[in-house]
């Protein structure tokens, strides 16, 4: 789960990560109104949106007066932000954060991540600020500092002050570094991050160490545990169909793809997704219904297939084990009547009640293609969506 710069921010702070103040507007007028509230003369107002390149594609603006700051929010608040990092029909804005301007001598950058190779979070520092940090790693390995993160100790701070001679701060900045590294450290360490990044963070020409931005994502799983992130989703910047399907505890995952799937089990979900590749075709979503789903949740299952303008076929793939296949069937059934169906449905199930639930389908006068192995409904369903290109 992503959330505002705004919110990791403020969650930073408590870490004792040094950040610029700032409020956050969600109109224009507010937007003055907290340039006013800042008192100083350079102010930048901010886009808030779950991606980042905001700075190349409008999204950041610096301001040196109370009529700046508006025309600024004025210009991003409703309109749809498209960076390198967002869909490409952009994120649209509904928050801007105006905050202190920053006078820059320097920028860094700093992020914790997982490493996988490891089984350890790492922490990343570079001297080249402002830039993707995948970038860095692919042209200039040598330009990263990688320091694996102790799960107990955080970070320990003969590692922060490596860090800090590692980007060439003198011995008051490297003072300056040991606590608001330790804090991001802890931070990610204490709130189950799955990325918690600033860049940049910012030498003033005071000399202070700012995060000037800062990016957080959490672990899905862990955010029972966090109540107070949890709180911070705004499911206005994740894909509609995504947010539909969480609320009916399905496993939804949008892809670029034009065949719908609805599978049980995640295994078999990603075979059912590389046997359409196989095939030639492109799944549209991965879709994981589970082991034990309802009527209902298959119905609400469909219709998300159904109602995505992209999909133009759909492969339902079922192995009934624990999930029963004329549950299934009756769930398609009713999904199908109830959505005005047009599009090709393949439809293979095997295991536990297999041949009720092919009577139920065949019975149905629905035109469902039936399918004996995952093989062959993944070719029937590729040459559906061929025929009818
Ligand atoms: P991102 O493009 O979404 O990563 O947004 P950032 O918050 O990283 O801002 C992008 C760029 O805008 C930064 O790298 C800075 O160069 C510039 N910028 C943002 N805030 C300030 C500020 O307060 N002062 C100055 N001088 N530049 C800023
Ligand atoms: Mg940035």
């Amino acid at each position: 789960m992503k959330i505002h710069e705004y919110q990791a921010k403020a969650i930073l702070e408590r870490f004792g990560v040094r950040v610029q103040r700032g409020l956050v507007a969600e109109t224009p007028e507010q937007a003055a109104a907290a340039y006013d509230q800042l008192g100083t003369p350079l102010a930048v107002v901010k886009a808030q949106i779950h991606a980042g390149g905001r700075g190349k594609a409008g999204g950041v603006k610096l301001v040196r007066s109370r009529e700046e700051a508006r025309e600024a929010a004025a210009r991003m608040l409703g309109s749809r932000l498209v960076t390198p990092q967002t869909r490409p029909e952009g994120q649209p804005v509904r928050l801007v954060f105006v905050a202190d301007g920053l006078d820059i001598a320097r920028e860094f950058y700093v992020g914790v991540a997982l490493d996988r190779r490891l089984g350890v979070p790492v922490m990343m520092v570079s001297a080249e600020g402002g830039v993707e940090i995948e970038e860095i790693a692919a042209h200039r390995p040598q330009a990263i500092l990688r320091q694996p993160l102790d799960a107990d100790r955080g970070l320990a701070d003969y590692q922060a002050r490596r860090a800090g001679f590692f980007l060439g701060l003198d011995g008051e900045g490297v003072r300056k570094a040991v606590p608001f590294l330790a804090g991001l450290a802890r931070a990610y360490l204490d709130l189950d991050c799955t990325v918690a990044e600033i860049n940049p963070l910012v030498l003033t020409s005071q000399g202070e160490l700012v995060a000037l931005d800062a990016k957080m994502a959490f672990d899905g799983n862990a955010l029972d545990r966090h109540p107070e992130v949890h709180a911070l989703r705004d499911i206005h910047e994740e894909d509609a169909r995504e947010v539909e399907a969480s609320r009916h505890g399905l496993n939804y995952i949008a892809l670029d793809g034009n065949i719908g799937c609805m599978v049980n089990g995640a295994g078999l979900a990603m075979a059912t997704m590389d046997t359409i590749q196989l095939h030639g075709g492109s799944p549209a979503n991965f879709l994981d219904v589970g082991g034990g789903a309802s009527e209902e949740q298959i119905t609400q299952a469909f219709r998300i297939l159904v109602g995505d303008p992209q999909v133009k076929a759909i492969l339902v793939n079922i192995f009934g084990g624990i999930m029963r296949c004329d549950v299934i069937a009756r769930g398609i059934l009713a999904a199908a009547r109830s959505v005005e169906m047009r599009l090709p449905l393949v439809v293979r199930l095997e295991g536990t009640n297999v041949e009720e639930g092919r009577r139920l389908l065949a019975q149905s006068g629905l035109p469902i293609t039936p399918a004996d192995s995952l093989d062959a409904a993944a070719r029937s369903v590729c040459q559906s969506v061929l025929a009818a290109a």
